[in-house]
């Protein structure tokens, strides 16, 4: 079986360990085709408060280091051609209102010539009158207490429309990522919000965008992959492209639970993955 990891960090974000070598190596041992290195785009492209510079290191790398990371990339695709194919990406956070978007784009824009797929992600959900909420589990039964549990899959799935909506992105990280917040439980699916994510879902159809099945989540005390079985089945049900990612933080976690998880989505009639090079997207027979 071909095997791609679409996404895998390093040391470079402050919360992961290695050199990005070491995860292109460990993709090697582990017989894979392809890596795709996504490190978390910079946050202060977007964020200067000074206030959060320290918060921040521990969350992205600086704006200066974008195309140092860049060039280390283009140097191991180099260095290791003959062994695996390396694909440059990013994983850049999604912030609503939109004017981030367009700040983000000013960093990247010398560099879209090497890129082969951008991944958008949403960590942090924010409504008009709200403060920044970050999906983080520690905080759930104050925010949920506060603003009721419908609340939180409702403005993260309106968050999920604007960034299909930008079609700036090629593929959608995590894409339930706010299961973290209902853990260890599953959320209920009220009937409006469970047809807004399949409405969403055939909106990512007609624009073309891929999934990323994202294999975290059964490292993050979740009971299965992002997205859920449920809703992988319906993307399935509609052709829309999947390709698989660890988020890898540590080397040894590239490629986690592939072989595990494509054969259960496999069962579910999944027959082809999607691969990137320089933005175009192609489907291959799994
Ligand atoms: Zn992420
Ligand atoms: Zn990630």
């Amino acid at each position: 079986m071909k095997l791609r990891d679409y996404h895998t960090h390093s040391r470079r974000c402050g919360h992961g360990l290695g050199e990005i070598e070491d995860y292109v190596k460990s993709a090697i041992v582990k017989n894979l085709n392809e890596i795709g290195i996504a490190d978390h785009f910079p946050i202060r492209a977007v964020n200067q408060d000074p206030e959060l510079r320290e918060t921040l290191k521990i969350a992205s790398m600086e704006v200066e280091e974008f195309p140092r990371y860049i060039k280390e990339i283009k140097g191991l695709k180099e260095k290791y051609k003959n062994k695996i194919d390396i694909r440059i990406s990013t994983e850049v956070g999604f912030y609503t209102p939109g004017g981030a978007l367009s700040l983000q784009k000013e960093v990247l824009e010398p560099f879209m010539d090497d890129i082969d797929y951008i991944l958008g992600g949403i960590h942090d959900i924010k409504w008009h009158d709200s403060p920044l909420i970050l999906l983080d589990p520690s905080l759930a039964s104050e925010i949920f207490g506060k603003y009721g549990k419908d609340k939180i899959i409702l403005e993260y799935l309106n968050k999920l429309i604007k960034l299909v909506d930008t079609t700036f992105f090629d593929v959608i990280a995590h894409f339930d990522y706010y299961r973290m917040m209902y853990r260890p439980n599953k959320p209920i699916y009220s009937q409006n919000i469970w047809q807004k994510l399949l409405d969403l879902l055939d909106n990512i159809k007609n624009k073309g965008m891929a999934i990323e099945i994202n294999t975290s989540a059964s490292r993050k005390s979740l009971d299965n992959q992002f997205p859920d079985d449920k809703i992988i089945k319906e993307i399935i049900q509609r052709k829309i492209p999947l390709l698989l990612g660890s988020d890898a933080h540590k080397p040894e976690e590239v490629g986690y639970m592939f072989e595990e998880t494509l054969e259960k989505v496999k069962k579910w009639g999944l027959t082809h993955l999607c691969v990137y090079e320089n933005r175009e997207q192609k489907l291959v027979k799994i």
